[in-house]
């Protein structure tokens, strides 16, 4: 465990390594501590997450607060969502009700947009990446994918999930990262409302290939027992257009009627303010990466950042 923090659970495993929540021993605040194996692994996509979230402050974004070391492992402190993953929200109701998929709609597009006006598009949005805190707020992680249009140049390589994943993002191999965001939005609008993804073939929904092409056809259908408004259905059909210069913008979005009927009731539930944690300076960050690409650095002690934690961690993984 890093120094000053005790061990509460953990969160679950993801691709990279475990995710821990962990509880300062001085404030007694909550954190989500991601722990990845120190190693060649923590790469250049590991880099363009941290470096890119790092820049982030937006009450619909889980918010990054440091990276430490321990021995064995790159400890990632996140903000902790207790809320659980939008996704299993849905999975357990089957489907929501246009009134709630809107409120939380509505603060994914407000997280996407802020991240967009940052130069950082997310590029791996879908609902498995949008928790909840207490307060059902809407929190978006996971900037695995995103690439930042200051740090990096025009997205280029085909990324993301298949089921929330753009056309232009299949076919192209230069594409503008916003409008592919726009387009994973509305899949997990229509995923809230439908209770499936649009364009899985319902007969073979693990066909890959078969995904691939009903997205590249734009060939999805409503259900036939699903009640919602013409207003809904007309956003979601201006965001599912193959062309991503005719997809409706996120400006053009926002103005929508239907996006601004009850807007500020979700956001005033998200306009708490974002904690301000002591922002790592980017250069200490990028140092601490550095240090964290070698496996089995010697913990000597102030041979490394302060928030170096010597002590042994083997029950970290
Ligand atoms: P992937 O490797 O594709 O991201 P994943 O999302 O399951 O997969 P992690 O991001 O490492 O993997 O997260 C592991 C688990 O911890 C997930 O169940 C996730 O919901 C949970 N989790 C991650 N970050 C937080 C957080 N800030 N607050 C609460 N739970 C979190
Ligand atoms: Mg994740």
């Amino acid at each position: 465990m890093p120094a000053g923090y005790d061990y509460v659970k953990e969160l679950g495993c993801g691709k990279f390594g475990i995710a821990k929540l962990c509880k300062d021993k001085v404030t007694g605040e909550e954190v989500a501590v991601k722990f990845l194996p120190r190693g060649p692994k923590i790469d250049k996509n590991v880099e363009r997450e941290l470096v890119n979230h790092r820049s982030l402050k937006h009450p619909n974004i889980v918010q990054f607060k440091k990276v430490a070391l321990t021995r064995t492992h790159l400890a990632v402190f996140l903000e902790y969502a207790s809320g659980g993953e939008l996704f299993d929200r849905i999975a357990k109701k089957g489907r929501l009700k246009e009134g709630e998929a809107r409120y939380f709609f509505q603060q994914l597009v407000c997280g996407v947009d802020y991240c967009h006006s940052e130069m950082v598009c997310h590029r791996d949005l879908k609902l498995e990446n949008t928790l909840l805190d207490q307060d059902s707020r809407v929190k978006i992680c996971d900037f695995g994918y995103s690439k930042s249009a200051v740090y990096h140049s025009v997205p280029d390589t085909a990324v993301g999930t298949p089921t929330y994943i753009a056309p232009e993002v299949l076919l192209d191999d230069q594409y503008g990262g916003n409008s592919a965001d726009v387009w994973s939005l509305g899949v997990a609008l229509f995923v809230m409302l439908a209770g499936r993804y649009p364009f899985q073939d319902p007969k073979a929904p693990s066909d890959i290939q078969k995904t691939v092409q009903r997205i590249a056809n734009v060939e999805y259908t409503f259900p036939s027992d699903l009640d919602i408004s013409a207003e809904c259905r007309e956003i979601i059909e201006r965001i599912f257009v193959a062309d991503p210069g005719e997809r409706i913008s996120i400006p053009e979005l926002r103005k929508t009627p239907w996006f601004q009927e009850n807007l500020s009731v979700a956001v005033s539930s998200a306009s708490s303010p974002v904690q301000q944690a002591s922002p790592q300076d980017v250069q200490e960050l990028e140092a601490t990466l550095k240090q964290a690409c070698i496996s089995d650095a010697p913990a000597e002690s102030g041979s490394l950042h302060p928030d170096t934690v010597p002590e042994d961690d083997d029950d970290c993984l």
